[in-house]
């Protein structure tokens, strides 16, 4: 059994209070490491060392801040296979997935803003022979980043890397569920001589650790990302204190798919934007319209692509859909498709747990398509965050936007059509802070990230999140 470590000013250490949580493998259902249940004190000693930290990393130039980061990227990427399989295990996610987009995007994510700070630049406003301002981009201090256990490193990374970059010194907290690969890194930063203090990363619950650490007078920034009550509870919280904040939320996201699209194209990435991961990915189109005319053919066909996806171990590389995370997971997930059909929906195929063989205590659950719900239903406003998608038809483009827009989230959309107009028009029109047109997840990382509605506060990724986390400083000379 491992015992995990919190890394706090440069070392390895046991929570203050001596107490440990079971982390559980999703496939087996058993407990196969133990992590810190660290609390207060823990988030004060990381605070206190990456407030220690702050005058000397944010005094490096971008170039010595871009070298250090750089060597994380690095080592990230030789230990791919090693955080892979423990992405896969801890998380119950195919590993070929771990493999091909989890850990290539972690390394991405630092060896992006490694550079990006290269290329950044301040503004100035040119007054004539009055004189000119230009504006300084300052570090703010000690960043609190928080993720989920959907992507774990992938969106630890995601954060911690242009917090770190544009100056600040960081103290990160993992889910308590998916806290594996945080610890590896915790083991990379001290394989690369990462400098003492500058990240710190302290394991344990929401409560434990994630409330003193939003709470801690010294932190006067937050980046989260994780569902929408949590998202609540963290802004009040932090609000009294005036505290910097992104929030990256939950979502209910359409896929509007018109008559006149590529059905093939279509309904290839439609599988994948509904099951990739088991549906737990705040990007996945949960809701999907369709245009009456092939309302028909693509329940009967996307229902038989569905009902043929092979659900099984993580590490088998056939796997096209893995565990879902936890067994409260799971009964919330089975618990919502039971709902459906009490709301009058109509299981297409799924609906139910999957034995997998070698693993009959995993928490596996069958892709579920499920129609005839109305939009106003709870399965459809929703976020279940699973395996489980609707679908709807729609006779006009008025009533596809009426219906993908009714909900209380809005981040992302995905629409299909081979109609230039109504591609531009409709993606005008939607509700979301990212819309895809013909395809799903593409991503590239310099676009803002982030959703409008109760999906979230604030944009991330490229400069947006450099934005984020600096705060910009107006000065004035006058000639
Ligand atoms: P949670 O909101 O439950 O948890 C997210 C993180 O916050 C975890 O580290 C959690 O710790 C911590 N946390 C929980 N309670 C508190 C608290 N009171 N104060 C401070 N921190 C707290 O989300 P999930 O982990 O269940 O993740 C799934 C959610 O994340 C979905 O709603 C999904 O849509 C959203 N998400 C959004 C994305 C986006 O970019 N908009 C991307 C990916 C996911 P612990 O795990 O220990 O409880």
């Amino acid at each position: 059994m491992i015992t995990l470590r919190n890394y706090i000013d440069g070392a390895f250490c046991a929570p203050a209070n001596g107490r440990h949580l079971d982390n559980i493998e999703p496939a087996t259902g058993e407990v196969y490491s133990l992590i810190p249940d660290s609390g207060a004190d823990d988030v004060a000693a990381a605070v206190a060392a990456a407030k220690k930290a702050y005058p000397s990393w944010s005094a490096l130039t971008a170039a010595e801040r871009s070298k250090h980061l750089m060597r994380v990227a690095n080592r990230i990427e030789e230990r791919l296979e090693e955080l892979a399989a423990a992405e896969s295990r801890d998380n119950g996610k195919p590993l070929k997935l771990a493999r091909s987009v989890d850990i290539p995007r972690a390394r991405d994510n630092f060896a992006f803003y490694a550079t990006a700070i290269l290329h950044d630049w301040s503004e100035t406003h040119d007054m004539g022979t009055h004189g000119f301002n230009y504006t300084l981009r300052r570090p703010i201090g000690v960043a609190a980043c928080i993720s989920p256990w959907n992507l774990p490193l992938y969106l630890f990374s995601w954060k911690i890397a242009p917090a770190l970059a544009a100056g600040n010194t960081v103290v990160a907290k993992p889910s308590e569920v998916t806290p594996y690969t945080a610890y590896l890194l915790s083991e990379i930063l001290h394989e690369v001589g990462f400098p003492a203090g500058v990240l710190n990363i302290v394991h344990g619950t929401g409560p434990g650790v994630g409330e003193p650490l939003v709470t801690h007078p010294d932190v006067p920034m937050i980046s989260f990302t994780g569902g929408t009550a949590t998202g609540a509870r963290i802004n009040t919280l932090a609000a009294p204190s005036f505290k910097k904040l992104s929030l990256e939320l939950g979502g209910k996201n359409p896929n509007v798919i018109f008559a006149d699209c590529d059905f093939e194209a279509m309904l290839r990435t439609t599988l994948q934007s509904s099951f990739a991961n088991q549906g737990q990915i705040c990007l996945c189109g949960s809701r999907i319209l369709v245009e009456r005319p092939i309302y028909d053919r693509f329940v009967a066909e996307f229902t038989a692509r569905v009902a043929a996806l092979k659900v099984g171990l993580p590490s088998d590389p056939e796997t096209q859909v893995g565990a879902v995370v936890s067994a409260p997971h799971r009964d919330k997930i089975l618990n919502y498709i039971a709902l459906a059909q009490q709301e009058g929906g109509r299981i297409e195929c799924g609906g139910h747990p999957v034995d997998v063989d070698g693993a009959p205590n995993g928490y596996f659950v069958a892709p579920t398509v499920i129609t005839g719900l109305p939009m106003s239903c709870r399965t459809n406003q929703e976020e279940i965050f699973g395996p489980v998608v609707t679908v709807m038809p729609f006779d006009t483009e008025e009533e596809a936007l009426a219906l993908a827009n009714a909900t209380k989230y809005g981040l992302a959309a995905t629409l299909w059509t081979s109609n230039l107009q109504r591609a531009h028009r409709v993606a005008h029109e939607l509700e979301a802070g990212i819309v895809w047109i013909n395809s799903w997840l593409v991503r590239d990382l310099r676009t803002p990230f982030g959703g409008v509605k109760q999906s979230g506060l604030g944009r991330e990724g490229g400069f947006e999140a450099l934005r984020f986390f600096t705060e910009p400083k107006n000065v004035f000379v006058k000639l």
